[in-house]
């Protein structure tokens, strides 16, 4: 039920934090895993580990928020595949401010990377999907999916509307027997948050006192998530979206 072999899986942002987490459980599950991200030398290291995992990876380098790069790394992982049965859109950043203090390039930074990104993403691998006649899109979305921050207004926008682009390409694309769900983080211990630590004085302690479990989670503990979603264990499971959050958003 959870057994990947012989399936091709595209992460963007698979070279680190919860994208490299998630791409570890589907490497261990079986599926080749195609790395999309910009530093070379983050995926080069990633694209080893993965490939002492499981079959072996591949990096094409991407940006995500450029159309062309992304129409290429589909025709790319067709010409050396033929397949893509499993996409992650996992690339994510964020830039802290208030709106007040926000410039619309740097909304539009965050706009693009975590939101037009999976709306490229998916709309690419379609075609690609419908031949093989199945496919599993896996969004990660984030707390700010379901409540605000004052520091977060392009982050929590971005991530709000990668919901509701789950929702509408899953009732889209069921009939494709394409299943599309998302997954919201809690706080999760990767580069993005140590520099998230860094900035917002008593960021530690507030997740530690606000998350049920306690402690920040792991990339690690995406390993689960991904594999369910990815295989045929959650074919009748569509249009979701999934806190891995410790508890966080479930305690008053
Ligand atoms: P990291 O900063 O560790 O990873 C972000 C990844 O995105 C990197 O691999 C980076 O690779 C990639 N990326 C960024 N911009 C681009 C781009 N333009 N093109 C291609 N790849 C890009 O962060 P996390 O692992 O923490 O975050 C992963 C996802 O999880 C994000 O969507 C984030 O919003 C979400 N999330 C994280 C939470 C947390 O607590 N950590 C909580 C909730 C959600 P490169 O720089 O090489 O391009």
């Amino acid at each position: 039920m959870f057994d990947l072999t012989s399936c091709v899986a595209v992460v963007t942002g698979g070279n680190g934090g919860i994208g490299l987490g998630m791409a570890r459980g589907l490497a261990r599950a079986g599926a080749h895993v195609v790395v999309a991200a910009r530093n070379m030398d983050k995926t080069d290291a990633a694209i080893r580990e993965l490939s002492a995992l499981g079959p072996p990876a591949l990096a094409i380098r991407t940006d995500v928020t450029v159309e062309d790069s992304v129409v290429g790394l589909v025709q790319e992982v067709d010409r050396r595949f033929g397949r893509v049965d499993i996409l992650v859109n996992n690339a994510g950043i964020n830039i802290r401010a208030p709106a007040q203090d926000l410039s619309f390039a740097q909304w539009n930074e965050v706009l693009s990377t975590n939101l037009s990104s999976a709306f490229l993403c998916a709309r690419a691998v379609y075609p690609l999907m419908k031949r093989t006649g199945a496919g599993k899109v896996i969004n990660v979305g984030s707390m700010l999916s379901i409540f605000g921050a004052s520091f977060a207004p392009a982050y929590g926008a971005s991530k709000g509307g990668i919901v509701q682009l789950t929702k509408s390409l899953a009732v889209a694309w069921a009939a494709d027997r394409i299943q599309v769900n998302a997954v919201l983080p809690g706080w999760i211990d990767t580069e993005l948050t140590t520099a998230a630590r860094a900035q917002v004085a008593g960021l530690n302690e507030r997740v530690l006192a606000r998350t049920p479990a306690g402690r920040w989670g792991m990339p690690s503990e995406f390993e689960g998530i991904a594999v369910f979603l990815a295989s045929s264990a959650s074919d009748f499971i569509t249009g979701a979206a999934i806190p891995v959050d410790g508890g966080y958003s479930t305690m008053a």
